[in-house]
């Protein structure tokens, strides 16, 4: 991060801008909606500029910029539209302590300007260092669009309340308050012209009359590790969290989606190497929740595959605490989706197990003699350290060498990879690809030879 985002307070302080074309009334457009003392000044300045000099919205001076007129100055823009005039007024007004923006010179400005989406007073800034403007502006329809136009109406209002919603705790409590307000209470007051102030009042008599409320366990999915394949519950989820308790194959980036406020707790374990004790983790979600707070316990995946849901489910219950499961994209959906195939067939395969490598007692036991048989499909989860095994019970059942067994390392993340093999050859290949990422490995099934992974942007729609 090159470019620090931040908000400049502009009220009464002295904004100079040089230049009277396209570029000084593109910059204006933006500066007048501030409180702003603005000075500008321009030879030639365009008639939008004399408009504004004469409804006294900003002074404008009819000369060339001088030592000297940028003094107290908070920014500087220099919007000449010409670089020898440019570099001139920017190195006046360094002298005269302003911080500089060059227009469309991000190299010599010591600040840029993002785009802006404005509900004031809530306004959003994106910035992507000068890197892709044409993003940026993707970014901004996009926001543009999200964000209703009575938003700044809410906000207002909002602030004007502030202090009265300090009848509710700091914490939980005001936030479920000022979020009813923002997602419900109140557009659906705009949408009936209601009067914004005595629809907060109402909404606070009933928040305060609601207090006490108890925590609750989110028992969520985080997918295979693209966070663009999260559920939107799942970020819904991650967005309310006091508290997110999750496993070691939950990426950082999706961590980061978590509120800022929120306390992220590491449980998980290192291959087979030491873990938080299942029994330490259900006593730990127990804990939070009693303590009335929103508990997300995240787990990679599909929650109620291979997660001990069940363990952790029962322990809550037993505590009295609500919970809520949010399913979440299993490994072998991703997996088999980066090889191009389908999961079942028609004529081929009219189920397909979901089985796993090994329990907690060693390798897990399977109806070998149904897996062996031909077409079968399987997905089999922590396979890595199991694939000698299963190789060995699947060919003491009869099952045919020459099946296809593909194995997906990091399904779904950038780092993948895909090891196409047999199961006569399962091992050694497997154990030869040195597999270090989470894989899984697909029984009966090869990847479609004309299959091309090409990655989907997750912005691209949207430029
Ligand atoms: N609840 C999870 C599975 C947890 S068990 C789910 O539904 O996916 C952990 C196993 O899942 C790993 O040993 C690996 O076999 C598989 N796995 C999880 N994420 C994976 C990924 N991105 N790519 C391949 N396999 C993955």
């Amino acid at each position: 991060m090159q470019h620090f985002p931040i908000y400049v307070n502009l009220a009464g302080r002295r904004v100079v801008l040089s230049g009277g074309g396209d570029a000084a009334l593109a910059k204006l457009r933006l500066l007048l909606k501030t409180e702003a003392r603005l000075t500008v000044f321009a030879t030639d300045p365009a008639p939008e500029i004399r408009a504004w000099a004469a409804a006294k919205r900003l002074t404008l001076i009819d000369r060339a910029m001088a030592p000297g007129d940028a003094v107290c100055a908070t920014l500087f823009y220099a919007a000449d539209e010409d670089a020898a005039e440019d570099a001139r007024t920017a190195a006046i007004a360094r002298a005269d302590g302003a911080l500089v923006n060059i227009v469309d010179n991000l190299t010599d400005s010591a600040f840029i300007t993002p785009a802006i989406v404005d509900r004031d007073p809530v306004t959003v800034a994106i910035g992507t260092e000068g890197a892709a403007p044409v993003l940026a502006r993707a970014i901004k329809r996009d926001m543009e669009e999200r964000l209703p136009s009575s938003l700044g109406s809410l906000a207002e209002a909002g602030k004007r309340f502030r202090d009265r919603a300090a009848a509710l705790p700091h914490g939980r409590a005001r936030r479920d308050f000022w979020a009813e307000w923002y997602d419900r209470a109140g557009p659906a007051a705009i949408a009936a012209a209601a009067d914004l102030d005595k629809a907060l009042s109402r909404l606070l008599d009933r928040h305060i009359a609601r207090r006490g409320a108890t925590g609750h366990v989110h028992f969520v999915g985080a997918g295979p590790g693209d966070p663009d394949l999260l559920t939107m519950k799942a970020r819904h989820a991650l967005d309310w969290a006091d508290v997110v308790v999750h496993d070691r194959l939950v990426p950082a980036a999706i961590l980061e989606l978590a509120r800022r406020e929120a306390r992220i707790v590491d449980v998980g374990k290192e291959g087979f190497g030491p873990a938080t004790p299942q029994s330490a983790i259900d006593a730990m979600i127990v804990d939070f929740a009693a303590k009335g707070l929103q508990v997300v316990r995240l787990k990679s995946g599909d929650p109620t595959v291979f997660g001990r849901l069940d363990e952790e489910i029962e322990a809550v219950v037993a505590a009295g605490i609500d919970y809520t499961i949010v399913p979440g994209i299993t490994a072998a959906s991703a997996a088999v989706a980066a090889i191009g195939q389908s999961l079942t067939r028609r004529g081929r395969n009219g189920s397909v197990r979901l089985m796993t490598g090994h329990d907690t007692r060693g390798f897990a036991d399977h109806d070998w003699a149904a897996l062996a048989r031909k077409d079968e499909v399987a997905a089999i989860y922590m396979g890595k350290r199991a694939a000698r095994y299963i190789q060995g019970r699947l060919l003491m059942h009869g099952a045919d060498p020459a099946t296809p067994v593909t194995a997906i390392e990091n399904a779904s993340r950038p780092d993948a990879r895909i090891i196409a093999t047999t199961l006569a050859q399962m091992e050694p290949v497997l154990r030869d690809a040195a597999l270090d990422g989470p894989a899984l490995v697909l029984l009966g099934l090869a990847p479609r030879t004309s299959h091309e992974t090409a990655a989907i942007p997750a912005l691209e729609a949207a430029i």
